[in-house]
């Protein structure tokens, strides 16, 4: 996998070149690219305010209806959520076909549960286990997988956690209030407009003989992305 980064070394003039490269798909999806240099301290209201006047000027032409951009923010912000990631991992613990076909192919695999679309079309789940343990980020923007966690998180796109999570991921990960074990290997994930990755926390001691249902309810959102772990089972609801 080319873009995996290991603690200690980020090469972002690749990620950059594969990023911002030649495909505008992601700009047709209402990705937000925007060809900004690297200085991210005063780029929100900016960008705010660019999406804002391109929106007014799609709907000025005659391009955009507004109604269908409310309807796509308000699908990917209360309809999808993570709740698909969730069913994907619970299933992928419950069910050890589907964890492998998961590994092997995650697009395809979370296609066949019906999750599919913006921002989700290329998929690569990374397995947590003893040794190693996955954390997702965009060091560039914030691509993130729409399709299986909805929309991402104000942190996942903050300044900070972009540039912190490649160089101190064990110190993001202590503010999250996930501790790693000193010897086990931490992986960093770049996201890109091309792929986009799904965290498979490892699973809960003390679940055997849960149904995917009972499980999925141990899976949050941040133990998808790398920077929390699923609950316990004593957390969950009865
Ligand atoms: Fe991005």
């Amino acid at each position: 996998m080319s873009n995996q980064h290991s603690e200690h070394e980020h090469n972002e003039q690749d990620h950059g070149e594969r990023h911002h490269g030649t495909n505008d798909r992601a700009h047709d999806q209402g990705h937000d690219h925007d060809g900004h240099d690297h200085d991210h301290g005063s780029e929100l209201p900016e960008m705010d305010l660019r999406v804002r006047a391109l929106e007014s000027l799609l709907v000025e032409k005659g391009y955009v209806d507004p109604k269908a951009l409310d309807i796509i923010i308000q699908t990917y912000e209360s309809k999808v959520g993570p709740r698909n990631g969730a069913r994907v991992v619970a299933k992928a613990w419950a069910d050890p076909a589907f964890r492998d076909w998961l590994l092997r192919d995650a697009t395809a695999a979370i296609a066949s549960l019906g999750y599919t679309g913006r921002q989700g079309e290329h998929m690569v789940a990374l397995e947590n286990t003893e040794r190693v343990h996955n954390m997702v980020v965009c060091t560039l923007c914030s691509c993130y997988p729409w399709a299986v966690l909805g929309l991402p998180p104000v942190w996942y796109k903050s300044a900070p956690y972009r540039s912190r999570a490649v160089i101190d991921p064990r110190g993001v990960l202590d503010e999250f209030g996930v501790k790693v074990a000193e010897d086990k290997e931490l992986r960093v994930w770049d996201s890109t407009a091309e792929i986009r990755y799904l965290v498979l926390p490892q699973r809960p001691a003390g679940t055997e003989g849960w149904s995917a249902d009972r499980l999925e309810q141990l899976v949050t959102r941040d133990s998808m992305i790398g920077t929390g772990l699923p609950l316990s089972p004593a957390d969950a609801k009865p």
